[in-house]
C-alpha cells in the first residue's frame, strides 16, 4: 500500500518504510518526565475517539525558531513540512534563522532508533529533530514522503504526541495510513494536516482552524507542450505517420513523449472515443515514425501527441486527424498494340498487371479517351495468356483505348491510354 500515494520508484509500502531494511516511523521522544506520556494514554482512553495528544508544554510567544542542516535539496520538504503548521489557524510559526545559535532547534539528520524521524515533544533544552540517513540519497520522487514525515516531527516539536487510533491524522505513529489515496499517480495526498491535528496545537498555542487545502497536488508542475509539432504522411498504409518536434523550454528530467492513437471521433472533441493504440518516444529524439498497429491499417484515425512526466502527467496534447488508404493500384504496362485478322478480336495486346488485378479495357471516340474507370461498362478485353489480351469490338477508324488495372476489391489504377486506328478487313 501506497502511504502517500506519491508514486515512486520504491514506495509501494507504507510512508517512511524503504527499500532500506530500517524501520522508519515518525516518531518524538520525550526529553523529560516520560510519566506524563503515561498520563496522556490514560487521558486518552476516556477520550473522543479521534482525539489530539497535546502533552505540551508548548513554547513561548508565537515563533519557534529553527536551523536547518539538511541539504540543499531537502528545501522543499521542509518549507512544505513548515507550512503546513503556518497556515493551519494556530497561533504558532515555525521560522527558519541562519545562524544554529539563534536556533531553538535544529532540523539534522541524526540518530532516529530506526524510525523515519525522530525529534523531541514540546519545549525542551537540547530539543531537535533528526531526519534518517537512510534518506541522505532520496530522489525528488520521495520529498512529498519525508516533507509529510518531518511535518509529523515538526508537530512533535511544537508539543503533540501520537494519537492511538487509526485514521488519516499526521500525528498517528505510522505517518500516511488510512489516508485516501490520489486518483492519479501523478498526484500526492498534500493535505498533510488533519482537522484534529489542527485542534491539538490549536489545544496549545490558541487560534482558529482555517479551511484545509487541496487534498492532492501534482508531484511536478504540468508539463510543457511540445514545440514546432509537423505531422508528416500517414495518409496511404505505404507511407507511415512521421511527427517531428522541438524540445520545449522546462522540460522536466524523466519526461518523455507519448503518442496515442483513437477512433477518429477524438479529433471532434468526443473525449470516450476508445483508445486503439499508443506509443512512445523520447523526448530527445525529436521524431516518432508510426509503428502502431494503425499505421498498416486503413480508415480514419485521430493522433494526439503530448509530453508525459516520470509520474505520468501529461501536456495538453497536438491532435492530429488522418483518413488513411491503401495505396493506389499502379497502372497496367502496355506494350506492343497489334492488329489482329480475326472475326472478333480486333487488336492482340501485351499488359503487364500488377498482383492480384485483371485487366480492364474501354474504348471511346479518339481524342476523348475515357480516364476514369467505370464498374458498368463492359471491358473489351479477355485473357490470351499471361501476357497478352485480345481486345474485341474495336470501331474501324481512330478510336482511343484506356486500359485500367482492376483489383478485387474493385479498385481500379488510373488509366493508361492508346490512339489507335483500326484497318478495316479486307
Ligand atoms: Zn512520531
Amino acid at each position: 500500500m501506497s502511504a502517500l500515494g506519491a508514486k515512486s520508484s520504491q514506495t509501494d509500502e507504507p510512508l517512511g518504510e524503504s527499500r532500506l531494511p530500517i524501520r522508519a516511523y515518525g516518531c518524538g521522544v520525550r526529553v523529560r518526565a516520560a510519566l506524563v506520556g503515561l498520563l496522556g494514554l490514560v487521558l486518552l482512553a476516556g477520550g473522543p475517539a479521534a482525539a489530539y495528544n497535546a502533552p505540551g508544554p508548548r513554547w513561548p510567544g508565537k515563533t519557534i525558531r529553527y536551523y536547518n542542516a539538511l541539504p540543499a535539496r531537502f528545501d522543499w520538504s521542509v518549507s512544505k513540512a513548515t507550512a503546513a503548521w503556518n497556515s493551519s489557524g494556530a497561533k504558532l510559526r515555525f521560522k527558519e534563522v541562519k545562524a544554529p545559535g539563534a536556533a531553538q532547534f535544529t532540523v539534522r539528520f541524526g540518530n532516529t532508533n530506526g524510525y523515519g524521524g525522530y525529534a523531541t515533544i514540546g519545549r525542551a533544552n537540547g530539543a531537535y529533530l533528526h531526519l534518517s540517513g537512510q534518506y541522505r540519497r532520496a530522489d525528488s520522487a520521495q520529498m512529498p514522503v519525508i516533507g509529510l514525515l518531518l511535518a509529523h516531527e515538526f508537530g512533535h516539536v511544537l508539543g503533540l504526541n501520537h494519537v492511538r487510533d487509526g485514521g488519516c491524522r499526521l500525528m498517528q505513529p505510522v505517518v500516511g495510513t488510512g489516508c485516501k489515496q490520489p486518483p492519479e499517480a501523478w498526484l500526492y495526498n498534500c493535505r498533510w494536516l488533519s482537522g484534529d491535528d489542527v485542534r491539538g496545537a490549536i489545544k496549545l498555542y490558541g487560534g482558529k482552524a482555517r479551511k484545509p487545502g487541496k487534498r492532492f497536488c501534482p508531484l511536478e508542475p504540468a508539463p510543457p507542450p511540445l514545440q514546432d509539432v509537423v505531422f508528416t504522411g500517414g495518409q496511404s498504409t505505404e507511407t507511415p505517420l512521421e511527427i517531428t518536434w522541438a524540445v520545449p523550454a522546462g522540460v522536466r528530467p524523466g519526461s518523455s513523449v507519448a503518442i496515442e492513437v483513437y477512433e477518429p471521433q477524438k479529433c471532434s472533441g468526443d473525449t470516450k472515443a476508445p483508445l486503439v493504440d499508443r506509443s512512445s518516444a523520447r523526448l530527445a529524439d525529436r521524431r516518432w515514425k508510426d509503428d502502431t498497429y494503425a499505421a498498416t491499417e486503413e480508415g480514419a484515425f485521430c493522433y494526439e501527441v503530448r509530453v508525459e512526466n516520470q509520474y505520468g502527467q501529461t501536456s495538453s496534447p497536438r491532435q492530429y486527424a488522418v483518413s488513411r488508404q491503401a495505396p493506389p493500384l499502379a497502372p497496367p504496362v502496355v506494350g506492343a498494340l497489334t492488329e489482329y485478322p480475326d472475326d472478333y478480336t480486333d487488336y492482340l495486346v501485351e499488359v503487364s498487371l500488377p498482383e492480384d488485378s485483371y485487366l480492364h479495357a474501354v474504348v471511346a471516340a479518339s481524342g476523348a479517351c475515357i480516364t476514369t474507370y467505370d464498374e458498368n461498362q463492359n471491358s473489351l478485353a479477355y485473357e490470351w495468356d499471361a501476357t497478352q489480351f485480345g481486345l474485341e469490338g474495336i470501331p474501324v477508324g481512330p478510336s482511343c483505348i484506356s486500359f485500367f488495372a482492376v483489383d478485387y476489391q474493385g479498385r481500379a489504377s488510373i488509366a493508361v491510354t492508346r490512339e489507335v486506328v483500326h484497318q478495316p478487313r479486307i
